[in-house]
């Protein structure tokens, strides 16, 4: 099944690709530039699953016909500036969407605040539309802190300042395949594999239970 994403942003084409993988669905995340690009979609709605559903009803209507549309909304909320930037994420340091300039921005907002006061959470929501009028909505969050410089080659956006919780080593340094187990995005797309692609039920003979005589 292909989905197409409401996304001009590649790295999320490949880390929901990479979801879509491991979690053995035959799944083909489809970019908006195979039908002419991701048209501008003013993000207003003021929460994620808002945003999201903007961004997948505006790409429905160009698809091929039957084709369903992926949408991600996702930002990272920071306990210390009460929960911002949140659904700002990708324009915290101006309307142009400079990645380069949020992350530096976060670094500079947050460089007075001791250590116990930097929890953060990054939430992704995911939302399908299908050309039927279906409509599903999946959420996943990931708990963390941010550190004073960011650290890192991997990923993307403000990844290399946020440390998940259980580790030492930041998004950005922990990589892409254990980003993909723990992520916002992760959680969110297990639960649509779980409750959209729902697993068939299959009946174990009671011969097939190991031990079992
Ligand atoms: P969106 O494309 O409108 O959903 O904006 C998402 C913004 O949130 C991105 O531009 C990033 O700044 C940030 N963001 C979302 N997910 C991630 C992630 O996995 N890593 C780092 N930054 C992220």
């Amino acid at each position: 099944m292909k989905l197409y994403l409401a996304s001009g942003n590649a790295h999320k084409v490949a880390e929901l690709q990479a979801l879509a993988d491991a979690s053995r669905l035959p799944v083909q995340i489809m970019a908006a530039t195979v039908v002419g690009g991701m048209q501008v979609v003013v993000e207003d709605a003021g929460t994620f699953a808002g945003n999201a559903g903007k961004k997948a009803l505006a790409l429905l209507p160009r698809l091929p016909a039957g084709a369903w549309a992926l949408a991600d909304d996702s930002g990272i909320c920071v306990d210390a500036l009460d929960g911002h930037p949140g659904v700002e994420s990708a324009y915290f340091a101006g309307p142009q969407g400079d990645a380069a300039a949020n992350l530096a921005k976060l670094v500079h907002v947050m460089r007075d605040v001791p250590d116990e006061r930097r929890g953060a959470h990054f939430r992704c929501v995911l939302f399908l539309a299908g050309p039927g009028g279906e409509r599903h909505v999946f959420e996943g969050r990931c708990p963390g802190r941010l550190r004073r410089e960011p650290r890192g080659g991997a990923g993307f956006g403000y990844d290399p300042l946020f440390v998940p919780d259980g580790f030492a080593e930041t998004y950005a340094e922990l990589g892409d395949a254990v980003k993909n187990q723990i992520s916002h995005r992760a959680q969110a797309w297990q639960k649509l594999a779980r409750e959209f692609f729902a697993p068939r039920k299959t009946r174990i003979s009671p011969r097939e239970i190991p031990g079992r005589r």
